[in-house]
């Protein structure tokens, strides 16, 4: 059994050396990356954002639709099971609605579920595999959003999705469950536009059409390429050998596919329930990967910070969410072998530097 405890050598740890060698990878990229990102924005004047699961195989939805890393802020947990009465959730969400408004920008926010259309038992774990329920969630989560930011009509829209992890798929979904714009269904340029249209009820917005026909075309060329090369089952199915708690995961963790499990550090009861969740998704995971079963699972502990002044106060709070992580694992889900790593990234580099008690 491994002994879990904060203060583990993570020098000589291989769970700790790979994630840390994995965010070197990133955060080299992220610097040749800046030009192109620049260039990007200049092309698409909007502030994105997307909220969904967890899921590994789900967390890197923007790239689907050619959205450069770091060009999304993105918030997940199990389900997307978010509240629009939890503190710290609705803070940060609304400060990078903020950053996109005084901008001068268009804020596009994406809500999104999951499911598999090939093996029934390969949707969302939140939701048990029910493909109507996480829909259902999705579209009253939407509700409640555009309730909370209903001053903003013109400027924050909302646009519920489901996709289909075999392949990437996205479609849009009405809040009658049936007004769905399907990348594949649709026919030329213009019969796509006029769906677009439509379903976002957005005739007099083009810039906001052609935003969402330039992701519709992108997603059918990503999905076409998906199907060319048939994704391995371990790719299809859970595989994650990480479960990450906090904030600072988005832009690198899952740039390998399958890699963590990603939950937001607020909500009290639901947080815990997520760990539960994550952490039998992992003892099963450890069946199938060898990994996995000789190491063990590696649970990080993380908090974002912004400015070199803020960083203690970013290493407190990876603590105390470490702190929960290993009570959390070590009550229900006992069967499990982990250590947890805390750590803490930098907003703008997304450099992550192990922390300890
Ligand atoms: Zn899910």
């Amino acid at each position: 059994m491994m002994v879990a405890h904060k203060q583990f050598p993570h020098e000589e740890n291989p769970l700790v050396q790979d994630i840390l060698a994995l965010n070197d990878k990133r955060v080299h990229a992220h610097v040749r990356e800046k030009k192109m990102r620049q260039e990007w924005r200049a092309e698409h004047p909007f502030h994105l954002i997307y909220i969904g699961c967890m899921d590994g195989r789900h967390s890197h939805f923007p790239q689907t639709l050619g959205i450069p890393v770091g060009c999304c802020d993105i918030f997940q947990h199990p389900g997307a099971k978010f509240k629009t009465h939890w503190p710290y959730f609705i803070t940060l969400l609304t400060d990078s609605i903020e950053t996109g408004l005084y901008a001068g920008q268009q804020v596009v926010i994406f809500v999104s579920s999951h499911y598999s259309a090939l093996h029934h038992d390969h949707g969302c774990r939140a939701f048990n595999n029910n493909r109507t329920s996480a829909t259902d969630h999705i579209l009253t989560f939407t509700r409640d959003l555009k309730d909370l930011y209903a001053d903003f009509p013109d400027d924050i829209h909302i646009i519920p999705v489901e996709v289909n992890t075999d392949n990437d798929a996205i479609t849009f979904i009405g809040e009658d469950h049936l007004t769905t714009a399907h990348a594949h269904a649709m026919g030329d340029a213009e019969s796509m536009r006029q769906q677009i249209r439509r379903y976002c009820n957005t005739a007099n917005n083009e810039k906001l059409v052609n935003l969402l026909f330039e992701f519709v075309t992108t997603n059918r060329a990503h999905v076409q390429q998906v199907l060319q090369t048939p994704r391995a089952h371990t790719d299809c199915c859970h595989n994650e050998t990480v479960l990450a708690v906090g904030r600072g995961f988005n832009t690198w963790l899952n740039m390998e596919r399958n890699r963590g499990i990603i939950l937001f550090p607020d909500g009290d009861h639901d947080l815990d329930r997520g760990i539960e969740i994550a952490g039998n998704i992992l003892l099963e995971n450890s069946k199938n990967n060898p990994f996995l079963e000789e190491h063990g699972a590696l649970a990080i502990a993380c908090s974002a910070y912004s400015e070199q002044k803020k960083m203690r106060i970013a290493t407190a709070r990876a603590l105390g969410y470490a702190e929960r992580v290993q009570r959390i694992l070590t009550s229900r889900v006992p069967d499990l072998r982990f250590i947890v790593f805390s750590g803490v990234v930098h907003l703008s580099t997304w450099k992550l530097t192990p922390v300890a008690a």
